[in-house]
């Protein structure tokens, strides 16, 4: 039994100090397979670096993260696509649409997600999507788009019950994080309702530590509080969560 940790930034510089410790602390703790969703131009090299020392444990997306998305994302989009001919890639990732931040590059942003949604379909890759204030906008744009041969996950979930079973029956997988953990967490009723069939596991890590870490960077290795958590509300074994949460995120990304 072992858990896959979807979606962490362990490219980033809070972990540039002691990645070794990380990467050894979260295999201790039985998260033996780490998604790696890249952010922007200036991240990509950092982020294969770590994919190809931590081969075994990492695996590499690119993308372009909704909130880099500027004036000049038709050049980064340019750089991304050539990169992806001749990296081992797992998926693209992450993108989508970010109305959180910044609503100026909102038709750029449509742009950059439709291109790079219509790279995973050719080249059969998932993709990881990052939602934030942005639901309406990102549904009414899939239910136009043609997703004949898509699958992924969206990201750190934040939408209705009613917005993740349309995304599953889009085939996408639920992506749970650390949120799961806080109290009160209107996803725990979300959670209640789906099957564990749609959701992976991800700490998004440097970001959004569950609980009992609250206030700590978040590691791969807390994985297992955001388990525990939803073997809680679903009633099943930690065990459980673990195996098919394992299955489907191996399954989704073609990690085996
Ligand atoms: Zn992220």
């Amino acid at each position: 039994m072992y858990y896959v940790d979807t979606h962490a930034h362990l490219f980033l510089k809070e972990f540039e100090n002691d990645l070794e410790k990380v990467i050894s602390d979260s295999i201790s703790a039985k998260v033996k397979k780490i998604i790696l969703p890249n952010v922007d131009v200036s991240t990509i090299e950092k982020m294969l670096k770590v994919a190809k020392n931590y081969s075994e444990n990492c695996f590499a997306l690119l993308g372009l993260h909704p909130t880099s998305v500027k004036e000049h994302f038709n050049k980064d989009l340019e750089i991304i696509e050539n990169l992806l001919k001749n990296e081992q890639i797992f998926g693209i990732g992450e993108i989508g649409l970010d109305l959180y931040w910044d609503k100026t590059h909102f038709s750029q942003q449509l742009i950059a997600l439709e291109t790079q949604l219509s790279w995973a379909k050719t080249l059969n890759l998932p993709v990881s999507i990052h939602i934030r204030n942005a639901w309406d906008e990102t549904l009414q744009f899939l239910t136009k788009f043609n997703r004949n041969n898509l699958r992924g996950v969206f990201h750190a979930f934040s939408g209705t019950l009613e917005q993740a079973k349309k995304v599953i029956d889009w085939n996408f997988k639920i992506g749970i994080g650390g949120v799961v953990t806080f109290p009160n967490a209107k996803l725990t009723k979300i959670v209640e309702n789906l099957d564990i069939n749609n959701i992976v596991l991800e700490t998004d890590c440097p970001y959004l530590t569950p609980v009992p870490k609250k206030g700590l960077r978040n590691e791969p290795q807390f994985i297992p509080y955001i388990a525990k958590k939803i073997a809680e509300i679903k009633h099943i074994s930690e065990q459980e969560v673990a195996e098919i949460t394992t299955k489907n995120a191996e399954n989704l990304f073609n990690i085996f």
